[in-house]
């Protein structure tokens, strides 16, 4: 039995009860279609329930207008919607308020705006950025080449046999020369989750602050940035059931009210003259031009809808699917597992079969009507740490079942035989 009712949530998607398998011609289904679709590539992306989709429909049907600048009506009903979805992140994260929360339009550009309107101007030779081995490239290219152009230094806090960070070699690098620790709390490609808030105590011990790549936390279990203790916080919709084109940086209001703009133009801006200019106040002085008003609310809709299963239960039926997909997989002595063991990760699994590269065991569990992602995640310098180009990843939402997964094995079991 499962923490959660996944049979009345998979109702809510219609997307789970369309078969694949036929030509890929056009999006949508196609009269070849004969198998029934297994998603597990939702550390990529998840599905949208019909709750979230309805709120984007009711925006566009009854009050699409921009935000902010409107007298009428129907741009003040958006208004109220936009500033309430960040107050609704807020609360989920346990933020202060709307003053902390920035809309942008995915992890990426959170990073982005941060590296951009705190690091160029912050950084200079002699600090350093402290990251880690498992960085997502979002984060650790954008603080690699931001620590070129500003002549600081980059260190990554090495991981361990287990894909587990090492936290003595944490506490050797970071050090007075530190000015920003930057972490992901879960790992996309290992599963890793890592102990941020020691990460965050540390940076603060030499006056750092911590930035904390959330893409894959926020989605799948609580989170307090609070508790947590981060300087900054990011994470995007479009993996917790809401649209694309909507990411969140939460960001400590003395640390945002200190930071000049990321982008200048409309929405952002007090006062202008030709002369110079003076900035809106929190968060919208980050929200230059028109926002994302039709994905903030979309994202309102996916967290009301999240916070009714209870993340605690998100996060129970991650970890057990997590721990079955593991056990199941590593029943094969030919098939190779990344990072920690089964009962102590977040709910995905890579891996490789001996001889059979991960492309092809894609295509192959395609063939089966199982999408997995086949690739580097992301995370090229980890992968070739772990001495391999590529890997397969299944990764699980509150949808997903334990019958889905023995699909996945068969599959995985198909193409063993095939290439052996
Ligand atoms: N960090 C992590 C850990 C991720 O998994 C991802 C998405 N794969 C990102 C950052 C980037 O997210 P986005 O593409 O939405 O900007």
């Amino acid at each position: 039995t499962y923490p959660i009712d996944v049979e009345s949530i998979r109702q809510d998607f219609p997307i789970l009860s369309r078969k694949v398998g036929g030509d890929v011609t056009v999006a949508g289904e196609s009269e070849n279609d004969t198998e029934p679709l297994v998603y597990l590539d939702n550390g990529a992306t998840s599905q949208t329930p019909t709750q979230v989709v309805d709120a984007i429909v009711d925006y566009y049907y009854g009050y699409n207008a921009n935000v902010h600048r409107g007298i009428h009506q129907l741009s003040q009903e958006a208004s109220v919607a936009y500033e309430e979805a960040h107050d609704r992140v807020a609360a989920f994260i346990n933020a202060n308020g709307r003053e902390e929360i920035v809309f942008t339009k995915n992890t990426t550009e959170a990073m982005n705006l941060v590296a951009y309107a705190w690091g160029l101007e912050a950084l200079g030779p002699g600090d350093s950025v402290v990251a880690t081995e498992m960085e997502h490239h979002a984060s650790l290219v954008t603080w690699q080449q931001i620590c070129k152009r500003t002549g600081a230094e980059i260190r990554y806090i090495q991981i361990d046999d287990e894909g587990r960070l090492d936290m003595d070699h944490a506490a050797e690098l970071i050090d007075d020369s530190t000015r920003m620790v930057s972490a992901v709390h879960v790992s996309n490609t290992l599963g890793t989750v890592n102990p941020v808030g020691d990460l965050c105590d540390l940076a603060h011990e030499h006056d750092a602050f911590a930035f904390i790549d959330g893409a894959q936390a926020v989605p799948t279990r609580p989170v307090d940035v609070k508790a947590i203790d981060a300087d900054f916080y990011a994470f995007s919709g479009h993996k917790m059931l809401g649209p694309t084109g909507i990411g969140v940086l939460y960001g400590k209001e003395e640390i945002l009210e200190a930071m000049n703009p990321y982008l200048y133009g409309g929405e952002m801006i007090r006062s202008v003259t030709y002369e110079d200019s003076t900035w809106e106040d929190l968060p919208w002085k980050f929200e230059a031009g028109t926002p994302v008003i039709e994905q903030g609310i979309a994202l309102h809709a996916a967290i009301d809808y999240l916070d009714d299963i209870g993340m605690e239960n998100v996060q129970k039926h991650e970890e057990l699917l997590a721990e079955y997909a593991y056990d199941e997989l590593s029943a094969y002595d030919d098939v190779t597992i990344y990072g920690p063991p089964g009962d102590d990760r977040g709910g995905l699994v890579a891996f490789n079969v001996d001889g059979v590269h991960a492309h092809d065991l894609s295509s192959i569990l395609n063939d089966y009507a199982v999408a997995i992602r086949a690739g580097d995640h992301c995370t090229q310098p980890l992968h070739d740490k772990l001495g391999a180009p590529a890997s397969a990843r299944a990764s699980f939402y509150i949808y997903n079942t334990t019958d889905e997964i023995d699909r996945l094995v068969e599959a995985v079991d198909a193409a063993r035989q095939l290439f052996a």
